[in-house]
């Protein structure tokens, strides 16, 4: 069994969920007794998040990029970046380390061209909403089309992330806002809808949405498994 290093912390709420699915996905290939050989690095997520507000993705970049190292260092044999946001830094990452970096986007877009869809919707952070790294990601790479929110939408999908979900308050009145947001979406097209924060799955499941849910968070860590098992 490959070592994988998990770049975490961003949030550690989410970081904890990765780490149960691992562990459980690798008992289910490899019997009761069996765990995931991992090292976690996990940072201290206030310091990550007033960085990400101030624009200092320079400094984030350098953050980031030495956790990698210092996994690879420890003897990782494979990396995962444990958030959407912060794959924005994914080419700087990649570039410093000599191990695979698996990229966040790839196994959820593997996930909705197997159930044949074409045209999904992506919830995450206005960083990952917004900017080009994700969505033409999906797009370029993987030919898909991706719609999101409009912008009352967009802030309130942003605001419910870093006041809540990050801070582990699961709120029944969040839940109402992101299954209505996530009814317009499909109304615009949405044949599918990306939960592209690592916490939303920690709000939202396959009974909110009309049409199939991809949970990044999940995805991303099934794809290490079968990485590190192969
Ligand atoms: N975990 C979140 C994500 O997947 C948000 C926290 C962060 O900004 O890293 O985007």
């Amino acid at each position: 069994m490959r070592t994988i290093g998990l770049i975490g912390g961003m949030s550690w709420e989410s970081s904890a969920e990765y780490y149960r699915i691992l562990n459980e996905g690798v008992r289910d290939r490899l019997g009761p007794t069996a765990s995931a050989r991992c090292l976690l690095w996990s940072f201290d997520f206030s310091e990550i998040e007033a960085l990400q507000h101030r624009g200092a993705w320079d400094e984030l970049g350098d953050l980031v990029a030495d956790a990698a190292q210092r996994l690879e260092a420890a003897g990782c044999d494979l990396l995962l970046i444990c958030t959407n946001t912060m794959h924005l830094l994914a080419p700087r990452v990649d570039a410093g380390v000599s191990i695979p970096l698996l990229h966040i986007a790839d196994p959820t877009a593997e996930a909705i061209k197997s159930a044949r869809l074409r045209k999904v919707g992506l919830l995450g952070t206005a960083f990952t909403m917004e900017q080009d790294f994700y969505k033409g990601r999906l797009s370029e790479r993987h030919g898909l089309s991706v719609v999101v929110p409009g912008d009352d939408d967009r802030a309130a999908v942003h605001r419910i992330i870093y006041e809540e979900l990050v801070a582990g308050k699961i709120e029944p009145a969040s839940r109402t806002t992101y299954r209505e947001i996530i009814a317009r979406m499909v109304e615009d097209g949405a044949e599918g809808i990306i939960l592209g924060c690592t916490e939303i799955m920690l709000l939202i499941g396959a009974d909110d949405s009309p049409v199939p849910i991809f949970d990044t968070t999940a995805l991303h860590a099934q794809a290490a498994i079968e990485k590190a098992l192969d």
